[in-house]
């Protein structure tokens, strides 16, 4: 292991900051109370306020300090100079203080893509799930994700609908001291970290899957694994957040529709821990700078037991979902 000052641990202490400011602005549009929503493609494919202003400071922030870098983000902004309020300066120290993995030491800054998804899950956003919501920063060299920094903002929030359950359960609830907020990060040889790893039960099949985005691919593959329970909550990042926390044991989406955004940054803290994502086939994803920003064939993800879930697939769902 090389020493911290290397490119590659420069620019993840400068994401792990800049996502945590990312996450502040997610929070102070909603405490505004204007949304801004506008519709993309359709009806669940939205923006808000809160994506452009994320996009705008991740983005700026990033080339601002590392201005060789190629940095792809989700929203298409118009080009305009960003408000010097949005732009994030600092690094998270204790990422300074950890080693570089020896492989990546000499990486430089024009070889490196990084893939911002400023709010993923902008669906339930808009519904307030707040804690399916995550900012995510991924970093590809050579077309592979090798670091990723996730952050959540709402975590510790309790939604309604969970509030309620546990008043009605006689439950504890997170406790007017719990810090709002977190944020995870990984280095592929490195580990990841700001979590604590769990695991599903030996042998339960609890399977995380879309909420706002699904489809009878969808429903028949998840059908096909024979779950023992479904989660169907929004967003790439919290579903890998469910995974490394015990929560569900395999993220299945037989569809297009997800971006290289929505995966580098997870695929990287769920590889970091010994897990596995890659599309419905079996394929490593790709995120070289001209890849195609769609995962047209969908996303199988575990910590543990990969090839149990993706000996379930049908060949009839990998037939409809071409790479
Ligand atoms: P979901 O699991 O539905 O939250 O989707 C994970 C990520 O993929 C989110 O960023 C979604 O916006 C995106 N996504 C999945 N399916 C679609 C779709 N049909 N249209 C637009 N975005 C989608
Ligand atoms: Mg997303
Ligand atoms: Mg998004």
């Amino acid at each position: 292991m090389a020493s911290s000052n290397t490119v590659l641990m420069r620019l993840v202490a400068s994401a792990y900051s800049i996502a945590q400011k990312a996450g502040m602005i997610v929070r102070r549009v909603i405490a505004e109370g204007d949304l801004g929503i506008v519709e993309k493609t359709c009806a669940t494919d939205l923006q808000t306020k809160a994506d452009r202003l994320a996009q705008m400071s991740i983005c700026s922030s990033l080339a601002r300090k590392f201005p060789k870098l190629t940095i792809i983000g989700e929203e298409d902004l118009p080009s305009e100079e960003v408000d010097q309020e949005l732009i994030e300066d600092s690094q998270w120290e204790e990422i300074l203080k950890q080693p570089c993995p020896s492989q990546y030491s000499a990486i430089k800054e024009e070889d490196l893509v990084v893939w911002v998804d400023p709010l993923d899950g902008t669906k339930e956003y808009t519904e307030g799930l707040l804690d399916n919501v995550t900012v995510l920063i991924g970093i590809a060299y050579e077309g592979k994700a090798i670091a990723g920094v996730i952050n959540q903002p709402y975590y510790n929030y309790e939604n309604n609908e969970k509030q309620q359950l546990r008043e009605h359960r006689n439950e504890a609830k997170a406790g007017p001291d719990a810090v709002l907020g977190r944020t995870i990060w990984g280095v592929l040889g490195l580990g990841a970290f700001g979590f604590q790893l769990k695991e599903v039960p030996a042998g339960k099949h609890i399977i995380t899957t879309t909420r706002s985005h699904s489809n009878k691919l969808v429903t028949d593959c998840v059908a096909a694994m024979n779950p023992d329970a479904v989660l169907r909550v929004g967003g790439a990042g919290n579903k890998i957040i469910q995974l490394i926390e015990g929560k569900a044991s395999a993220y299945v989406f037989a569809s297009p529709g997800c971006k290289k955004w929505d995966t580098c940054a997870p695929e990287v803290i769920l590889h970091a821990v010994g897990g596995k994502l890659t599309d419905i086939h079996g394929n490593v994803l790709q995120y070289h700078k001209d890849v195609k920003h769609m995962n047209s064939a969908g996303v199988l993800a575990t910590l543990r037991n990969y090839d149990y879930y993706a000996s379930r697939v049908p060949e009839s769902i990998k037939n409809a979902l071409v790479p």
